[in-house]
């Protein structure tokens, strides 16, 4: 007999569907031990009481996300370590917690209490993420019962602001007050929390799950692995155009149409069956291929539908057309007209950065104007909802000398960090206190330059993406780059005219196009001055 090749059998992607129940990767080890979700009674029952040495590293490292705990960077380990370090080397005694804020959707009550928890246990930090959460520093885990109590006692919840869950849902600003919008999206939104989140069902996803539901294209709804865009269909009338599979970091994607319309009241029901097809068909052999943008790009938005359909739903969904894409990204900010006739405030802190104070100061000057609502936007910005006509000036003033600009500079309004390293031990460089000092350079530097198209700068400090380097004007990932002096230091990869909307697509990555961080002024206000310079008429920077 002549010798055979042995047949190469190709390796699985870990696909629960497909018979793979027995976990590839550590991270699937971990949460087939436990669900993330049990790790809340050990935090509140033995870590709480016994501190920072008593707990778990498999809580300590994964389990804990699920509650919305991280432990943050170590201060003082430089970016390039970041690589070669052990995580136990990186992990500092503290946590950075992450509320999430569905819709952004805040009351005074909640923001003050969002505030003072700051004050309290906080070291009176507080930043806006780009998802609408609020994100912490410096919480001691003997303080999560306390917090969590005053968290609850508002509705307010940390419930899967991290891990491989549902994570925090964005949804329009402006949501109900708006007078383009012709379904308000809200009650899909409330209905998913309500059924879906903290529900075992879905606790043990292959990573994580981001969405988006919005009337209005405000949501970067095209690097979400689902959402729901306001649409109106010609015979059935407004409901939602569903989008599937976007998402930035390494593998950035953005997220196809799968060509249907969704009613409102379905919206939930069809959310479901997208969550479920990835917690079912998603790869968990690699990690770096467990979100949902794979499986997407491997089947095809045909396939995709047609499972969708008869696995999940047991019916067909309606054919529905796309929505038009607005001219200009949509941030909100400044002064506008509601359809109640009252006045909603955009307003910019400088990259999100706010502090707990500030939240206080802020719920007490909203009040005193006659409003009890304010909304978090994923631009890192915040709206202030419900204003009457007579109370908008006092209230612009008042936010201006909290910091709060509702007229900002192109630069600040159009800027946004992530964590970087002071707090964040994936970084390689300082993000969040650079971009701040790049605004005031830029407003000093452009005084001159008024650009009638916003140039939006997304400073990252790692290639992971959180602030959404590749769909930026001005892209900057963080890595340590060599000057001409042979000097290694802090600096960006630029990448170049991404954008979503109109121009949704990714920034060139030019070759060597590395700045350091003290040549990013100069480099920015070259960029901008050539395109202010040679711009022709009504050309975007993306163009
Ligand atoms: Fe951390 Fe990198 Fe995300 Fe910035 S982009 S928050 S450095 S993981």
């Amino acid at each position: 007999m002549p010798p055979t090749t042995p047949v190469k059998r190709k390796r699985g992607e870990g696909q629960w569907k497909l018979g793979h129940r027995e976990p590839l990767n550590p991270n699937e080890r971990t949460k087939k031990d436990d669900d993330g979700l049990n790790v809340r009674a050990r935090i509140e029952t033995i870590y709480a009481e016994r501190g920072f040495d008593s707990i778990d590293p498999a809580d300590l490292r994964g389990r804990m996300r699920w509650w919305g705990l991280y432990t943050q960077r170590r201060p003082g380990i430089e970016g390039g370590r970041t690589a070669v370090l052990e995580p136990e080397e990186l992990d500092d005694r503290y946590f950075m917690l992450r509320v999430r804020i569905d819709g952004g959707a805040l009351t005074t009550e909640q923001l003050r209490t969002l505030g003072e928890i700051s004050q309290s246990y906080a070291r009176d930090t507080a930043d806006i993420t780009d998802r609408q959460n609020i994100q912490y520093h410096w919480i001691e885990i003997e303080s999560m019962p306390a917090i969590w109590k005053r968290l609850e006692s508002v509705g307010l919840m940390t419930t899967e602001a991290c891990g491989d869950t549902p994570r925090v849902i964005l949804g329009s600003p402006v949501a109900g007050i708006s007078a383009e919008e012709l379904i308000d999206p809200r009650p899909a939104i409330d209905a998913i929390v309500e059924r879906y989140v903290g529900n075992p069902a879905f606790s043990n996803l292959p990573r994580k799950f981001k969405s988006a539901i919005s009337w209005q294209q405000d949501v970067a709804h095209e690097v979400n692995d689902i959402s729901f865009i306001g649409v109106v269909h010609p015979e059935h009338g407004p409901g939602f155009d569903l989008w599937v599979g976007g998402g930035l970091s390494t593998n950035p994607r953005i997220a196809q149409r799968l060509g249907v319309w969704v009613p409102l009241e379905e919206v939930p029901d069809v959310w479901e069956g997208v969550v479920s097809i990835f917690r079912d068909y998603g790869y968990r052999r690699l990690r770096h291929r467990a979100r949902l943008k794979f499986l997407v790009a491997d089947w095809g938005v045909a396939k995709f539908r047609q499972v969708l359909e008869d696995e999940y739903l047991g019916r067909e969904l309606i054919d529905g057309p796309a929505p038009e894409v607005p001219e200009r990204p949509i941030d909100h900010v400044g002064v506008h007209k509601q359809k109640d006739g009252r006045n909603y405030i955009g307003v910019a802190p400088s990259s999100g950065r706010v502090s707990g104070t500030t939240l206080v100061q802020l719920a007490d000057i909203v009040e005193a104007a006659g409003s009890r609502r304010v909304r978090l936007t994923p631009q890192q910005k915040i709206v202030v909802l419900d204003v009457p006509d007579r109370t908008v000036d006092r209230l612009v003033t008042e936010l201006n000398k909290l910091g709060l600009p509702a007229d900002p500079s192109p630069w600040r309004r159009s800027t946004m960090a992530c964590t970087g390293i002071e707090f964040c031990k994936l970084a390689i460089v300082e993000t969040k206190e650079r971009a701040i000092r790049l605004v005031e350079d830029l407003e000093k530097r452009l005084a001159d330059v008024s650009p009638d198209v916003p140039i939006s700068i997304h400073l990252n400090g790692c290639p992971n993406s959180c602030a959404r380097t590749q769909v930026a004007d001005i892209g900057l990932k963080g890595q340590i780059v060599t000057t001409a002096d042979g000097e290694q230091v802090e600096g960006f990869q630029v990448h170049l005219g991404g954008g979503l909307g109109l121009d949704a697509g990714f920034g060139r990555k030019l070759r060597g196009l590395k700045v350091t961080s003290a040549e990013l002024g100069d480099y920015v206000e070259r960029v901008v001055r050539n395109f202010v310079e040679q711009r022709t008429e009504g050309e975007r920077f993306a163009q």
